[in-house]
């Protein structure tokens, strides 16, 4: 049984507007405040940062039907493309045949999901910044000007769909027994253009995600329908090789020179973007509880923030939305139910998704270069191959699966500690495909599980 709430969200981000189309194929009236204007009425180039939508976002969007609209503005990307310095390049699959992660601008999907949503019927109410909420009323108070000329808007629920630095759980963190941290990354980034060849062809290779893996620093650059690539330069904020230390034109030209040559010629704007495009910072935010009561949900960013290496921040997002509809399914109006069981579902899943997020990003900037790492890959996925049942690498099962995050990662650390007993076997670079490795890759899986 399902009564229609009146619902507020807050936040018109990519969750904040799933969610909305969610609760109206549910019947519930739906509000969304949002700070900012209506994305869908500024000038927008079509280029911005680029996400990585994977299985467990796709599932999200199929299930209320609207994954068909989102794969017209999306490009696979089956492979890693690896631009080793003073090497040929070389490409890394993914996943098994047919399996991509779908490259996608953020403003473009943004402004596709609000559309989406306005279509079933939610509101949206933009430049409306929410400043604080009554947690036992579900009130929010919202306005631009001074306290007293706040308005107060209450409903029967609301979701804080506010991003990594949610005014909804600013409130929430106010109580009793409430957990947070936050934890900043001595990397930042910035974002460059690598625009299209004169014919709107890309310039490098389409569907791949590129990588230029420098150790403590790294450039990437996902595709955009318009023949463009989004780069994004990550890079420590102080010390050597750092955003710090590059202050001049001449010293961001050498630094290019010397580290990505051959990128050089493709960002003609390489100077404007980096004087201009801003340096951000990354953060891991994780809290507890989700939830008050059966008035007030946080969702996304808001509940769970992590640093972008494992391209899963949405994707999790989205599995929120999926998850609380499961629940919807099986406790119908009971709402306390509901999102206790969504936040004690969710918080280790979410923790653990933060955790192997960090882990790529030591992966991605210094082992896609590494020998010894790419033999350990090339010898998993060999394995995997032959026995399919008993090995499935943790990049697959958290970019191609919804198993639980928590899971993946405990079947990664086992699988971890196998590959570190496999790479001792002498001469293994020679023997990698050999019957012996085989049968001691079997061997080990039977003990560990
Ligand atoms: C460089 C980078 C790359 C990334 N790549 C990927 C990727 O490949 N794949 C992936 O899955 N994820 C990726 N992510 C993560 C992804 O961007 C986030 O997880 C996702 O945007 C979170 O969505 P959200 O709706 O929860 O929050 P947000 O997108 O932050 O939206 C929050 C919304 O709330 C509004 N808001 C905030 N405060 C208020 C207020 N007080 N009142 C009213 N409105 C308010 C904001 O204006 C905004 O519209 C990446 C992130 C970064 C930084």
């Amino acid at each position: 049984m399902h009564t229609p709430k009146k619902i507020a969200i807050v936040g018109s981000g990519l969750v904040g507007s799933l969610l909305a189309v969610y609760l109206r194929k549910r019947g519930h009236e739906v509000d969304i405040f949002d700070r900012r204007p209506d994305i869908r009425n500024i000038e927008f180039s079509g280029r911005s940062i680029n996400l990585a939508i994977s299985t467990r976002g796709w599932k999200a969007l199929d299930r209320v039907g609207i994954g068909d609209e989102i794969r017209k503005i999306a490009i696979p990307m089956n492979k890693r493309a690896i631009h080793v310095l003073d090497e040929p390049m070389y490409f890394q699959f993914y996943g098994k045949e047919g399996e991509a992660i779908y490259s996608t601008s953020r403003g473009m999907l943004n402004r596709k999901m609000i559309d989406l949503a306005e279509q079933e019927g939610a509101r949206f109410i933009f430049e409306s910044k929410v400043w604080d909420v009554t947690l036992p009323e579900a009130t929010l108070h919202v306005g631009d000007g001074p306290k007293e000329a706040w308005e107060n808007h209450q409903y029967d629920m609301i979701f804080g769909a506010d991003g990594a630095f949610s005014r909804v759980r600013h409130r929430m963190q106010r109580r009793s027994r409430f957990d947070y941290s936050q934890k900043f990354l001595d990397t930042g980034y910035k974002e460059l253009t690598i625009p299209p060849n004169t014919d709107g062809s890309h310039k490098l290779e389409k569907n791949s995600l590129h990588i230029w893996p420098r150790g403590r620093f790294m450039l990437i650059a996902l595709p955009n329908l318009d023949g463009s690539f989004t780069c994004t330069l990550f890079m420590p904020f102080e010390g050597e090789n750092s955003f710090e230390s590059l202050k001049t034109e001449e010293e961001v030209q050498s630094f290019f020179e010397k580290h990505f040559p051959i990128i050089l010629e493709d960002i003609p704007n390489l100077m404007k973007d980096f004087f201009k495009n801003p340096t951000s910072s990354l953060v891991t935010m994780k809290c507890f509880p989700w939830t008050y009561w059966d008035k007030v949900a946080l969702v996304g960013d808001s509940a769970h923030a992590i640093i972008p290496f494992y391209g899963q921040g949405m994707n999790a997002g989205f599995e929120d939305i999926s998850v609380l509809d499961d629940l919807i399914d099986i406790y119908g109006d009971d709402w306390e139910t509901i999102f206790r069981q969504y936040e004690l579902q969710r918080k280790p899943n979410t923790d653990a998704i933060a955790e192997l997020s960090y882990r790529n990003f030591v992966e991605m900037s210094s082992k896609t270069a590494d020998k010894e790492f790419l033999l350990r890959k090339k010898i998993e996925k060999w394995f995997s191959g032959k026995h399919p049942d008993k090995w499935l690498p943790v990049y697959s099962r958290v970019t191609f699966s919804d198993q639980p995050y928590s899971e993946a990662l405990q079947i990664g650390d086992r699988q971890a500690k196998i590959m570190d007993e496999i790479m001792k076997i002498p001469e293994i670079e020679d023997n990698w495909n050999s019957r012996e490795v085989e049968e001691k890759i079997l061997e080990l899986v039977k003990i560990s599980d």
